[in-house]
């Protein structure tokens, strides 16, 4: 591989929010830039909420390429943009910008990431049926991904408070813009759920319930809800089995978890900053095991 050599003509892309120190998208990048013989450089900005409209008014002046967002960036990114790709108007945050002249464009990178994850693992979702833990960020990127790319259902399930009116909400919103029906449930509704889940193709944990430091912690409560042939998904990728996925490999169904979702929504970036493909199979190979 030939080493990176930063020069006058170097492109700079990069990733702001807070925290971000922890980040493994310097290392893919990077090393994505290396092996296609790009000449950009991708680091990361410490830069919260308050700061961000002067930071990027200043990548504009900069002629910065492209940036992405993280928490707790990603909303107030999508109003300071000047134009916003139509899964980012959906979603109503954003978390890739590319830049033309002067201009920022924000788009939403999760939900492909997601899908593009979910194909990786040899499965078409393609009209079938999808239930989704969770009505966050990562939670409605995937829900308005999966509608526009044409799953045929999805059932948002939560538990009851802001999150179930907002994925009330959602469902009205994809119901109404897309061909997908979109539904909620009650998470304390075990009933319905599992009535739910017995007619789903796909199970997406896409709440934080399981995560380090809380791996005891699993968004359903128990495994009676799961049938053999559910394929169940987490998106958290650390710890890399989680409470719910061990529940589920019990009952039989196959799983995986978020650590291609994150290599995903990072290739669409790329791919949007530089017009070409990341190596997938080499930065998978370096940063993704
Ligand atoms: P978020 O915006 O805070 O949303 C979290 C959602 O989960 C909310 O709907 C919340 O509902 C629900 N929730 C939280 N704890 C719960 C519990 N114990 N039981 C049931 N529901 C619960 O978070 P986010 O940004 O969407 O992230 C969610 C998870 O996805 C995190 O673990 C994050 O690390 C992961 N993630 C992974 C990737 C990837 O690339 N793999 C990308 C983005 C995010 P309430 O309103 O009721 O609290």
């Amino acid at each position: 591989m030939k080493e990176q050599t930063i020069t006058g003509h170097t492109k700079l892309t990069g990733l702001l929010g807070s925290p971000v120190a922890h980040s493994i998208s310097p290392l893919m990048h990077n090393l994505a830039f290396q092996l296609k013989n790009l000449n950009y450089v991708y680091l990361c900005f410490d830069v919260g909420t308050k700061d961000l409209k002067t930071v990027t008014d200043a990548f504009r002046i900069m002629n910065v390429r492209g940036f992405n967002l993280t928490m707790p960036d990603k909303t107030r990114m999508f109003e300071l943009a000047d134009s916003v790709s139509p899964a980012a108007e959906l979603i109503g945050a954003a978390n890739t910008v590319v830049q033309e002249n002067g201009k920022l464009t924000a788009y939403n990178t999760d939900g492909t990431g997601y899908m593009r994850a979910v194909q990786d693992a040899g499965y078409n979702i393609i009209g079938k049926r999808m239930t989704l833990l969770g009505c966050g960020g990562a939670a409605t990127a995937i829900a308005v991904q999966a509608a526009l790319d044409g799953v045929e259902q999805i059932t948002l399930v939560n538990r009851q408070g802001p999150s179930f009116v907002r994925a009330r909400q959602l469902a009205d919103t994809l119901s109404t813009r897309t061909s997908c029906q979109v539904s909620i449930c009650s998470l304390e509704d075990s009933t319905e759920l599992k009535k739910v889940l017995d007619q789903s193709d796909i199970l997406t944990n896409a709440t934080p319930a399981g995560m380090a430091p809380h791996e005891e912690q699993c968004p359903l409560p128990d495994s009676s809800l799961l049938h053999p042939e559910l394929i169940v998904s987490d998106i958290i990728y650390n710890p890399r089995s989680t409470k719910l996925m061990q529940m589920a490999q019990e009952v039989g169904c196959p799983v995986f978890n978020g650590l291609y979702m994150l290599l995903y929504q990072g290739a669409e970036a790329f791919r949007l900053w530089t017009g070409v493909d990341m190596p997938i199979t080499d930065v998978k190979n370096a940063y993704f095991q």
